[in-house]
């Protein structure tokens, strides 16, 4: 008789890596703050912090905004998610999904639609315009300000 294949390690709980991080901050992974960590693996798209907050309280009743607001720079700082400021008063996050590091937004002026774009080219020209200063690039964003195909109906109707 054969013996039983091998079974590859599964992959990693990915909200280990959250948990380590935050207990590098000398925080702990309570309930809460687990609870907002579900909720932004469960949102896709772009999404405000109250948005957030409804989500998690469907994981979590005991959720509070303070919690979701203090919870979002762990999340930021941890690399689950992602900030973009499209220069309104409330800020949008993405939760990231492990594709491509260079990416650029088209935000609509009019609705604050936003559309994610690859954008390899931005990591050759960043390296490049750097690498002719002398300097190493970090990060960095590419917003175009547009006005969507619903919003230019709107305005033509
Ligand atoms: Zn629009």
């Amino acid at each position: 008789m054969a013996a039983p294949e091998r079974q590859p390690n599964p992959p990693s709980d990915p909200s280990e890596a959250f948990r380590a991080y935050i207990a590098q901050q000398g925080l702990r992974g309570t309930r809460q703050r687990m609870a907002v960590y579900e909720a932004a693996r469960q949102l896709t798209g772009h999404y405000t912090a109250d948005e957030l907050l409804r989500r998690a309280r469907d994981i979590e009743r005991s959720v509070s905004r303070a919690t979701v607001y203090r919870t979002l720079p762990l999340l930021v700082g941890c690399g689950s998610v992602r900030e973009i400021d499209v220069g309104r008063d409330h800020t949008y996050y993405l939760t990231e999904n492990g594709g491509p590091a260079f990416r650029a937004q088209l935000v609509c002026e009019r609705c604050d639609r936003i559309v994610e774009v690859d954008a390899p080219f931005m990591e050759w020209y960043g390296k490049a315009v750097a690498a002719k200063h002398g300097m190493r690039p970090v990060s960095q964003r590419l917003q175009v300000s547009a006005v969507c195909s619903d919003c230019q109906r709107r305005a033509a109707s």
